[in-house]
């Protein structure tokens, strides 16, 4: 990917950032803050070197302590919130992780009221769409999605369009959650509108499956080509991912014997280090490598983000 700028490439993702509360045994619980997007956010801070890329994670929070701590959280892992409001009485989200004999993990949500379900509604004043629209790449999930209104998807879906006219990239994860639909269709329709503006698509298969019926990476491909993507890597779990070149397909694997002790967030990481990797000017191969190997790091440790160095904000 080249980037039409000398200064450091400015990154904007957008998304959902909650409170995570895991199970530690049956009544002790670890308050942490995470999300697909801003996952992806701290993995790509972590990944490009220092000051060289400018990481905004553009999401609302609310102004309770958990808000306030979450951004400092945020910050402490290189991620900045220029763009993320704050509404005021607003709260965050929550789900709790909860891990059975088996090693089996089920979340449970309580985002329905949390302040992000406010992006690009009706209180969003204009300049934080025309801020996100200038910068060099965008990036958001299916998730993200699920989160909108119909009229917040139309105007973010502008958002995008606009994104492209000034020369920035948009990057695209379909991330699929069932329970943030009312049914697989809502949410094809829904990444259908943003795949029309979309520079890099970065799906999982298993994810794109259940939403466009997918049979294999070959109609995965052949179904974001015709919709216009330029660049695709879908992702396929232990199987490693498969890079969409001009004609072909090039297979990347995973790490082989990589320890598992929780998957969650493989995809995030991968995500993340991948798109460092392009920013600086690195070709996809080598990319999707950088992000099999962070991946496979993240697979190695509990929870969603990898217990990073904590960074001061970098000038950029
Ligand atoms: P998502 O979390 O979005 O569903 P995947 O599960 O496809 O994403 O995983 C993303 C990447 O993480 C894969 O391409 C692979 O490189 C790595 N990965 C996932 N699971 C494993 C595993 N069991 N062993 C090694 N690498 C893995």
């Amino acid at each position: 990917m080249t980037t039409r700028v000398t200064r450091a490439p400015r990154v904007a993702l957008i998304g959902e950032c909650m409170i995570e509360l895991r199970h530690l045994s049956a009544d002790r619980l670890a308050l942490g803050y995470a999300g697909d997007v801003f996952n992806t956010a701290a993995y790509l801070a972590r990944s490009a070197a220092p000051g060289t890329v400018d990481v905004q994670f553009v999401s609302v929070t609310g102004d309770d302590p958990y808000s306030l701590a979450m951004r400092e959280h945020w910050h402490a892992y290189g991620v900045r919130d220029t763009y993320a409001r704050v509404l005021p009485g607003g709260k965050a989200g929550l789900y709790l992780i909860r891990t059975d004999e088996r090693g089996e993990r089920t979340f449970q949500h309580y985002r329905r009221g949390s302040a992000a379900r406010d992006l690009f509604g009706p209180d969003q004043p204009a300049g934080i769409d025309d801020a996100i629209a200038g910068h060099d790449l965008v990036y958001l999930s299916g998730i993200t999605l699920s989160i909108l209104t119909e009229a917040a998807r139309a105007r973010l879906v502008d958002v995008l369009a606009e994104t492209r006219r000034r020369g920035g990239r948009v990057a695209y994860d379909g991330n699929y959650r069932p329970s943030g639909w009312s049914s697989p269709r809502e949410a094809a329709g829904a990444a259908n509108a943003v795949l029309a503006h979309t520079d890099i698509a970065l799906p999982s298969l298993d994810d794109d499956r259940l939403v466009h019926g997918d049979g294999d990476v070959g109609a995965c491909v052949a179904r974001l080509r015709a919709a216009g993507v330029g660049e695709i890597v879908v992702k396929l779990g232990e199987r490693g991912c498969v890079i969409a070149g001009e004609r072909s397909l090039e297979a990347v694997p995973a790490v082989a014997g990589a320890a598992v002790v929780d998957t969650t967030s493989a995809g995030d990481a991968f995500n993340g280090a991948y798109l460092a990797a392009r920013l600086a000017g690195v070709a996809a191969r080598p990319a999707a490598e950088a992000g099999a190997l962070l991946a496979a790091e993240v697979i190695g440790h509990p929870g969603a983000l990898l217990p990073l160095q904590p960074v001061q904000d970098q000038p950029v």
